[in-house]
């Protein structure tokens, strides 16, 4: 008998009409450095977004998606959007996240609790001009005591804009996101799914190894050269003994920075295949014989060409 029921709920949900299901794509947008890419990771639960305690550490529009009973949500990590950029890789990061907000069905506009700057005043401009519904988080309350604290931020953001929710979480402890997919999935509009339940990013497996060793470069080095690196995977093999043979460039954009990049003996460089390998084992479970390459591009993160070879336009 429980098995005739089981059934019964089966095709009661597969004959469920359209129109109760909501999907579409919602932007993480802020300035950089508020947590968007902590918090895509934490929703999907699987590290699709690569996080650093740099700004301008996202480059590229990443998808992730959560599925609910009610609805699929697919949402956008996107560069920080910030001001004046002259520089071409600059641009293009603004210009992919401008793209996102355009293209979603919902804003969600993070910001760090307690805390407005003019750089989050400008982001917020963009997303009034957008005329996109948009959903307020405000993120890492854990740093915040009390949590009464909380209510008249709250409530200042409020006056900033007409925003459809105003949601506290924390990326980092997982604190709230529940409540916060719930919010979303309300202000989608009713559609199918856009996307097989099994599926949760639109980037694959070259993509993902290049930007863990890109995390891990970056974590590396100093403030300067993290803007004029990318991370290129040349080569994917099965090895002999079952592992995985991954060749990757890490281009730089000035002779003087390759020696900064390799470290004294090539220490630096050691310790950034060492920890990327750690982590792409785990994320591949595979073991992983990882080869790394410094070359220069003169100024490639200036060059439309370099820019586009490297997936970045
Ligand atoms: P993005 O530039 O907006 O994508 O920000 P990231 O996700 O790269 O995070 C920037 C920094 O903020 C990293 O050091 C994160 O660990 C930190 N961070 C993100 N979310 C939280 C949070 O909820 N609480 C705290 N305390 N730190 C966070
Ligand atoms: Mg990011």
């Amino acid at each position: 008998m429980i098995e005739a029921d089981d059934e019964q709920t089966g095709v009661a949900a597969e004959d469920a009409p359209a129109g109760d299901f909501r999907s579409g794509f919602a932007a993480l947008v802020g300035r950089p450095n508020v947590g968007k890419s902590t918090l895509l990771n934490a929703l999907v639960g699987e590290k699709l977004s690569i996080v650093t305690p740099r700004p301008q550490t996202t480059r590229h529009r990443i998808i992730g998606i959560v599925n609910l009973p009610e609805a699929q949500i697919a949402f956008v990590d996107t560069p920080g959007l910030h001001r004046g950029e002259t520089r071409g890789l600059n641009k293009a990061m603004n210009r992919a996240a401008a793209g996102a907000l355009d293209d979603s069905d919902l804003c969600v506009f993070i910001v760090e609790a307690l805390r407005w700057s003019k750089e989050d005043g400008f982001v917020l401009d963009r997303i009034k001009q957008s005329g996109r519904p948009a959903m307020a988080v405000v993120n890492k309350v854990d740093g915040v005591h009390p949590k009464g604290r909380l209510l008249p931020y709250m409530a200042e953001l409020g006056t900033r804009h007409e925003f459809v929710e105003v949601v506290p979480v924390s990326a980092l402890k997982v604190d709230n996101l529940e409540a916060l997919k719930k919010a979303i999935a309300r202000h989608l509009p009713q559609a199918p799914a856009m996307f097989p339940p099994e599926e949760k990013t639109d980037k694959g497996q070259t993509f993902r190894i290049a930007e863990i060793i890109r995390e891990k470069l970056t974590m590396e080095l100093n403030q300067e050269v993290p803007y004029g690196i990318a991370v290129e995977v040349e080569r994917i093999a099965d090895g002999d003994d079952g592992q995985i043979d991954v060749d990757a460039t890490i281009w730089v954009d000035r002779e003087g920075q390759k020696p900064i990049v390799i470290g004294p003996k090539g220490e630096r460089l050691k310790r950034v295949g060492r920890s990327a390998r750690m982590e792409l084992n785990r994320m591949l479970a595979r073991r992983l014989h990882l080869t790394l390459w410094v070359k220069v591009r003169e100024n490639w993160a200036d060059n439309a060409r370099s820019l586009k070879q490297l997936g970045l336009e």
